[in-house]
């Protein structure tokens, strides 16, 4: 019975992300779902993002958090419309949610959407939102062994973003051990190892990031 509801609720919602879809594509906007657990450093990425491609791009931002608008706040610092969606508990965002996100922002302006889910590495991953891609976010203190635990994330995302490399000389954290049991899970993940901070690593991301925005708008 319980498998039963749930599975009810995930073909709802995947009916709802394809609605979301229809409406970006017909807009000629591509969107990409961020999702990391808590403090892997996903608001730090889009704002290193936002101001490198800010000059070329026209992006907006969806923020998820279960409370408070300190990432909306943080993502308005630079310049783009953002939208924060506080999900009053549930622990991933739904389609739904980020369709009454979409009413709000000027989507028929966009090339390119982020959607930052709630940190959180298990069921964000299993709901779709109508986006082009997922991209998971590890962070170098979290441990080379999260692929392996929490595998449904890694094998929906296209790509993988591995943060905070520069603090891989304080941590046991094995980098190598790390991309290769990602791509045992999922051999089309574009992994990409990267720090904030010295931005070593960022060019390689900011490329495939503007190869996804690049779609573009249909007609009819
Ligand atoms: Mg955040
Ligand atoms: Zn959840």
């Amino acid at each position: 019975m319980e498998i039963k509801v749930l599975r009810n609720i995930l073909e709802a919602n995947d009916a709802l992300a394809a609605d979301n879809r229809r409406l970006l594509v017909r807009h000629g906007v591509a969107a990409l779902n961020l999702m990391s657990s808590p403090g892997a450093g996903k608001t730090t990425l889009l704002e290193r993002t936002l101001d490198a491609l800010k000059a070329e791009l026209a992006m907006a931002v969806i923020e998820g958090d279960i409370a408070t608008r300190y990432d909306a706040d943080r993502i308005g610092r630079h310049g783009v419309p953002v939208l924060q969606i506080n999900t009053g508990g549930a622990c991933h965002l739904d389609a739904n949610m980020v369709r009454r996100a979409l009413d709000e922002l000027p989507v028929a302006g966009l090339d390119l959407l982020f959607i930052e889910n709630v940190g959180n590495l298990v069921c964000p991953a299993e709901f779709a939102l109508g986006e082009d891609a997922k991209v998971t976010v590890l962070s170098v203190t979290e441990g080379d062994d999260k692929p392996e635990k929490y595998p449904a994330m890694f094998q929906a995302s296209s790509a993988l973003v591995i943060n905070k490399i520069d603090l891989l000389p304080y941590t046991d954290f094995d980098l190598a051990a790390a991309m290769r049991r990602s791509l045992e899970l999922n051999p089309r993940l574009t992994i990409f190892p990267l720090s904030c901070t010295t931005m070593e690593g960022f060019a390689a991301w900011l490329d495939w990031v503007r190869a996804c925005a690049k779609r573009p708008a249909m007609t009819g």
